[in-house]
């Protein structure tokens, strides 16, 4: 079959400018338009041929190559497309559909494979979450109680009563769209009836009034692992909010906060802690039993002369890292203990060491009128 001038076609002048060609087609476009001419073979003709004239004479670049070469100009190039069907004529000019048909140029893609309501994602959920320091150290199991919506059971997530599947909207007969006219023109608008979802549910599930969910408190344990920070996220998939009808559940968010502990503390994979020591200890040097975290006890020898601040490392006693074999370090830091009392035996002996030294303190014999001796010379 010979194929007819693309201008012809259009009903426009060889001169007509671009605002031309477009009113033309979408003037044979709302003619010969698919909705309006269901099971039209001959509308489904003029329609593919009109769009294909106006893809070529509304580009510049091909309307030249027509112009000079003709139909043959066209051919066997990358230039020429094919129509197969609407869908390709609807994806291509989609800009000009959406303004002529609002939304049922862009909605019939969908709903051909549709057999019921749209699957929806769940809700991602946040949790917070409190642990003590050793419980990081550990790890270890929290039972968490959440308010969330699950998947009905009686009706599987369908939200249909037992035996019922959701039925065609017969409002717009399962397209999700219905027509109205203004004047010349006919617009699409979603179906206030089933919400744009082309289908509805006539008998509802009794349990979840055919949401397809429910609303429930669920108890969870949640394994926390060992060696987690401080303001770590976890995330427990599938377990927010159920999807709608059928879609994937949301993800569970958990905001851990290590609370502080009194003797132990954390930095980087560290575990820190002081140690108090007397003076005599710090100067002879000594081994002292230390309990970590986790219960266990480990001897720490303190060398002669220690210094007050001094860092004694245990390798590998610290926090497990995360994602790793490997763990930090157990350091100590050494203090000195300042009794505030002391026996009446030890205070002489102390007092006696530091007048051996040559100390004065506030209880030396000597006392103030030494101290002043020592200034006023
Ligand atoms: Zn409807
Ligand atoms: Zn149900």
């Amino acid at each position: 079959m010979a194929k007819r001038d693309y201008y012809e076609i259009l009903g426009v002048s060889k001169t007509a400018n671009k605002e031309e060609i477009k009113k033309a087609y979408r003037q044979l476009a709302i003619k010969y338009h698919p909705d309006k001419n269901p099971d039209n073979k001959e509308a489904e003709e003029k329609f593919k041929e009109a769009s294909e004239a106006y893809e070529v004479l509304s580009n510049d670049e091909k309307r030249k190559k027509y112009d000079q070469f003709g139909h043959a100009g066209m051919q066997g190039g990358s230039d020429f497309h094919e129509y197969g069907g609407f869908e390709d004529i609807f994806s291509n000019f989609g800009d000009i559909f959406s303004d002529l048909f609002g939304a049922s140029a862009g909605g019939r893609k969908q709903q051909r494979s549709k057999t019921g309501l749209t699957p929806q994602r769940g809700h991602d959920l946040s949790y917070n979450i409190e642990i003590t320091l050793t419980e990081s150290y550990l790890g270890t199991k929290k039972d968490i109680s959440i308010y969330h919506h699950t998947s009905c059971e009686t009706c599987n997530g369908s939200g249909c009563k037992a035996g019922t599947k959701p039925e065609k909207c017969s409002h717009c007969n399962g397209t999700g769209a219905v027509n109205f006219r203004q004047g010349f023109f006919s617009f699409a608008q979603p179906c206030n009836y089933c919400k744009g979802e082309g289908f509805t549910i006539k008998s509802p599930c009794p349990t979840c009034k055919g949401q397809s969910r429910v609303q429930k408190r669920d108890t969870l344990t949640i394994n926390i692992p060992a060696g987690i920070y401080n303001g770590a996220e976890l995330r427990v998939k599938g377990r927010g909010d159920a999807g709608v009808f059928g879609g994937t559940s949301g993800d569970l968010y958990l905001h851990v906060t290590v609370q502080d502990d009194k003797k132990f503390w954390r930095k980087n994979n560290d575990l820190i802690t002081y140690l108090n020591l007397t003076y005599p200890q710090l100067v002879l040097g000594c081994q002292v039993e230390v309990e970590t975290l986790d219960g266990q006890k480990h001897l720490i020898k303190i060398p002669k002369g220690c210094a007050v601040g001094q860092e004694i490392m245990l390798p590998g006693k610290g926090f497990p890292v995360p994602g790793s074999l490997s763990r930090g370090n157990l350091i100590i830091i050494t203090k000195c203990h300042i009794p505030t009392k002391l026996p009446a035996k030890a205070k002489e002996l102390l007092l006696e060491y530091a007048e051996k030294i040559g100390n004065e303190t506030s209880d030396s014999k000597s006392g103030i009128s030494g101290f002043f001796k020592k200034f006023l010379g």
